[in-house]
């Protein structure tokens, strides 16, 4: 999972060649026979709403470390989306929610360390979930939080929550 694509094949180790498809340069792996697909990964995210407020973690770990965020990260292989953004949401902040109580918001894309990262936003009402914020795994602090209160807030945070609080 990195930003480049790659230059030996995944499955075999052989060294890939350039080669054109649907008119773009793409990875080949000559002993597979086949492309190398270089496909953005996704991420899920829960923008927890309660009134102008939402929910907001402090990263503890890199990357942006000490920045405030919508909780959310990577999906599980075999993980529906809305699945993995409600687990994310409890382990990074104990706060609780249905899947089915998320409302889709958008899909977006976007480049983090060289990584081609597909956020999958969703929205949910705390008179939805239950629990209490506690700062869980990968987080520092958590809190409600319009964005202007918060600093320094990752950009892609503020557009998340826009998209939540505007929908
Ligand atoms: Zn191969």
């Amino acid at each position: 999972m990195t930003g480049e694509p790659a230059d030996f094949c995944p499955d075999c180790g052989t060294a890939t060649e350039r080669r054109e498809s649907e008119g773009r340069e793409r990875r080949y792996c000559p002993a597979c026979e086949a492309f190398v697909w270089h496909n953005p990964v996704p991420v899920a995210t829960v923008v927890v709403l309660d009134g102008d407020r939402a929910l907001f973690v402090q990263r503890a770990a890199s990357p942006d470390r000490g920045e405030w965020d919508i909780p959310g990260g990577f999906l599980e292989a075999d993980e529906l989306p809305a699945v993995g953004a409600v687990r994310e949401l409890t382990e990074e902040t104990g706060v609780r929610a249905s899947p089915d109580a998320l409302r889709l918001c958008g899909v977006g894309h976007e480049t983090r360390e060289g990584r081609n990262i597909l956020p999958v936003v969703y929205a949910v009402e705390r008179a939805a979930t239950s629990g209490s914020p506690v700062a869980g795994s990968d987080a520092d602090a958590v809190r409600f939080a319009r964005p202007a209160d918060l600093d320094p807030v990752r950009d892609v945070a503020q557009e998340r929550y826009l998209l939540a609080a505007e929908g």
